[in-house]
């Protein structure tokens, strides 16, 4: 595998701080199967065709990365891909599950009763039972084998760049449990993109047992929401927008940009030692500006779209 690019960021306010700034762009990694889901679903994807299963299912929002990048993952390596959606079945118009249908996954629509039983041992019981052929991964793709995909950021990280910090938002917090394992003396600093984020604490620490992890240097910042799982404000959005503007770094409300919000109110906080270095981890996700879009939550033309994969 090729590494993904660090770049330095330059700003003003980083001077005027005295922090060196850098981000690690995972969403360049790969055109379509950005970011920290690649990382996930690398070790996952491998798993499946090990143990000979056919293909795999997963869950999601209409709108998910997760169900993006595994769609098209699964097309390319000739995996089925079952996904279990909440919501109605006419989100299936919406660009992410367009994207989805068009590299040949089966959607299966679910209200929210059916899909908050995603993790109960019977429903998934009852899954493998309906789909012996199919290797079920969780929502967001995390569990112990995206945890090793997520290690190699930062042992990517040991021959690019030195830094006292890493940020990376989080979402299932898949993503963070693995750069805290793979930390070597660094600060890992998650920013919570949705709200009442405190239980995945516990789900963390059994995230890292299941790597034998000990970490303590670690930290979950959950007053940085912004009002909940994609929401924000205009306000939100033009602090984002600037910082692109700034910096040329392409970002999304989502997740990056609620990184950034965070850390930029950190930085102003006096968060950082003078001298402090700090790496951003760009887990990707452009994808979900599509959805944004189509919803008018967002204006297409001021933000980074990635190029449109199917024909409307
Ligand atoms: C899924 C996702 C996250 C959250 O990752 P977790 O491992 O679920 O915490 C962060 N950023 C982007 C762009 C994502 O798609």
């Amino acid at each position: 595998m090729t590494l993904s690019p660090v770049e330095q960021l330059n700003s003003p306010l980083f001077n005027k701080h005295d922090v060196s700034v850098f981000v690690k762009r995972d969403d360049l990694i790969h055109p379509i199967i950005s970011g920290n889901k690649w990382r996930k679903l690398q070790y996952n994807l491998a798993e499946a065709k090990k143990l000979g299963y056919k293909g795999v299912i997963s869950f999601g929002g209409a709108y998910s990365n997760h169900l993006h990048a595994l769609a098209f993952a699964c097309h390319q390596q000739g995996l089925t891909a079952k996904l279990i959606i909440r919501g109605e079945p006419s989100y299936a118009q919406n660009y992410t599950l367009r994207c989805a249908k068009h590299w040949g996954a089966h959607l299966l629509f679910v209200d929210r009763a059916t899909y908050r039983r995603r993790t109960d041992p019977e429903f998934r019981a009852q899954l493998s039972n309906d789909y012996p052929e199919l290797m079920l991964i969780p929502e967001g793709g995390t569990n112990s084998l995206a945890l090793r995909g997520v290690r190699e950021v930062m042992t990517e990280l040991e021959t690019q760049q030195t830094f006292d910090t890493i940020m990376t938002p989080v979402g299932s917090a898949g993503t963070l449990s693995g750069l805290i394992c793979g930390a070597k003396g660094q600060q890992v600093l998650g920013v919570a993109v949705l709200k009442q984020a405190q239980y995945l604490v516990d789900e963390i620490q059994s995230l890292l047992k299941t790597q034998k992890c000990s970490y303590n240097n670690w930290q979950l910042l959950t007053d940085y929401h912004q009002g909940g799982y994609a929401k924000f404000s205009q306000q939100d959005l033009t602090r984002i927008q600037n910082f692109m503007k700034e910096t040329g770094l392409p970002l999304e409300p989502i997740y990056s940009g609620k990184m950034i919000c965070a850390f930029l109110t950190l930085l102003e906080q006096g968060f950082f030692n003078k001298g402090h270095r700090i790496m951003l981890l760009h887990t990707g996700g452009l994808q979900g500006l599509y959805g944004l879009a189509e919803q008018n939550r967002i204006k297409a033309d001021e933000w980074p779209l990635p190029h449109e994969i199917p024909a409307r």
